[in-house]
């Protein structure tokens, strides 16, 4: 009891920073004087659990873009590989939905979680794009996070069954609510002293195959991942099955069909088909988290398309409204209809004015075929990266579908031991020379790109430019060579 006490206040000790170190790493930052001077006053009236001090060593503050540029406060230009997270995905600053923005901000900007002109053109849209050939309905929430939430609210309410099953890895989100889906352990801290657990959530290991949970390798394998999970329902001994009069107590699986925030992990190809047999088999929902991975960042407008697959639901979010806050699900419409007025709602829900920008966005996805773009521009990136790879012993793997792609780096190839300190390294490296991306993984040892889905061949040979320096700079200072 004593022991569980004092780690848990140590591990708090150790997430928490004092004024005087944030302010040595403004001190030490790349930026210029009107950076630093913004980032003081900020330190003075924000908290310190913004994300800015963990996402970088000392974070930019933007001021203005345009396509995939970015410009900082002191007018120093980035090439971006964030896109303010897997947001601005048709560029930074897009001229016509600013303009779809402008013209409705002069008729109504918000009326509560009611229908609106935009709402309803907007829903036809979302039905007529999202895969299966089956009846379909939509519902709103804000941020992506509350998406999810309301995926699991329908979910358990629609099927009467308790569990929820995520794969490690995945992120679902920062509320108490889905936390307990995300899981990741250095965030699960910060809850201290209630973690957010929510009940009858489980996890299984996510198809992460440059370092398999099983030690297998694809595809001689044969799926031992599905075999290991259906494990979970086919005997007595666990509470996901109720074996003897074959019922599940799984009411979905949510998954990110590509994991995003864990370092931009692909699954191989026919996982999630696999994935949705076993849903099938044992009566469980698919639900397919697509708030990163879709909107055409994978080179198709859904990552699911990839595998041919149709969830049950689909839960959008980020790029969907050019900036603008919207999020929502997509599915079955006898999921869809099974609870009664007020089962969901929310103040800023669906608001008109993300609706009129959404509907901009997905005619412009439309007509100037960003999925096929990306796909195009995602190939030369990463035919890009792959010549970096055989010249830098550093990347342990590179993979990409789209401008969905990670870098993996490692110590030794051999081995596989990861770089931590050497990504975080080069990803201030990169910072320095013009360029912003971020890192993550399992390990803390991968690069996530995922620039806007306009980058031009000449940004991303300039930002090949900057990663070919920036891997040599570290691996003469980490002695890799
Ligand atoms: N799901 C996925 C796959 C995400 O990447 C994120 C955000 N990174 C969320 C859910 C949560 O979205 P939000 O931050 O808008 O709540």
């Amino acid at each position: 009891m004593e022991f569980s006490v004092k780690r848990r206040s140590e591990d708090r000790g150790e997430m928490e920073t004092t004024e005087q170190e944030l302010e040595k790493r403004i001190e030490e930052s790349p930026y210029g004087p009107r950076t630093r001077e913004l980032l003081r006053k900020w330190m003075e009236v924000e908290s310190t659990g913004e994300p800015g001090f963990a996402a970088f060593r000392c974070p930019p503050i933007m001021a203005s873009g345009s396509g995939a540029s970015i410009w900082d406060v002191d007018g120093k230009e980035y090439i971006d590989c964030l896109a303010g997270y897997s947001v601005n995905n048709i560029g930074i600053s897009n001229v016509e939905v600013i303009e779809a923005i402008g013209e409705q901000l002069k008729k109504l900007i918000q009326y509560y979680d009611f229908p609106s002109v935009p709402r309803i053109k907007l829903s036809q849209t979302l039905i007529n794009i999202t895969p299966g050939d089956f009846s379909k309905k939509v519902i709103y929430s804000v941020t992506g996070s509350e998406g999810v939430e309301t995926a699991v609210q329908l979910a358990r309410w629609y099927t009467g069954k308790p569990f929820i099953l995520v794969p490690y890895g995945d992120y679902h989100g920062r509320t108490p609510g889905t936390m307990s889906m995300t899981g990741e352990a250095g965030m699960w801290a910060y809850y201290n002293p209630v973690p957010p657990w929510g009940s009858a959530i489980s996890y299984f290991p996510y198809p992460y195959c440059y370092r398999c949970p099983y030690d297998k390798s694809c595809p001689s394998c044969k799926f031992f991942c599905i075999k290991a999970l259906e494990s979970l329902f086919n005997n007595t001994k666990t509470p996901f099955m109720n074996v003897q009069k074959g019922i599940s107590n799984v009411a979905a699986i949510i998954i990110e069909p590509m994991q995003a925030s864990a370092g931009y992990i692909i699954p191989p190809t026919g996982y999630l088909a696999k994935l949705q047999e076993v849903c099938r088999k044992y009566g469980i929902l698919l639900i397919a988290d697509e708030v990163q991975s879709g909107m055409g960042r994978t080179g198709k407008m859904w990552a699911c398309e990839h595998s041919g697959v149709a969830p049950d639901m689909i839960i959008f979010g980020k790029a969907i409204a050019g900036g603008l806050p919207i999020s929502g699900v997509v599915g079955r419409k006898e999921i869809m209809d099974s609870w009664g007025p007020g089962g969901h709602l929310g103040t800023f829900a669906g608001t008109v004015l993300a609706c009129a920008a959404a509907n901009k966005v997905l005619e412009i996805m439309e007509r100037d075929d960003i999925p096929q773009k990306t796909k195009e521009m995602g190939d030369y990136f990463i035919e890009g990266l792959e010549g970096l790879a055989k010249k830098h012993s550093i990347v342990g793997d590179v993979k990409g579908k789209g401008l969905f792609i990670g870098i993996e780096f490692v110590r030794d190839r051999k081995t596989k031991e990861p770089a931590t300190k050497e990504s975080s390294f080069m990803e201030q490296q990169c910072l320095e020379k013009g360029l912003i991306c971020s890192h993550s993984g399992y390990f803390g040892n991968r690069f996530c790109l995922i620039p806007p889905l306009v980058i031009s061949k000449d940004q991303i040979d300039r930002a090949m430019k900057i990663f070919d320096n920036v891997f040599t700079e570290a691996e003469r200072k980490f002695n890799l060579l």
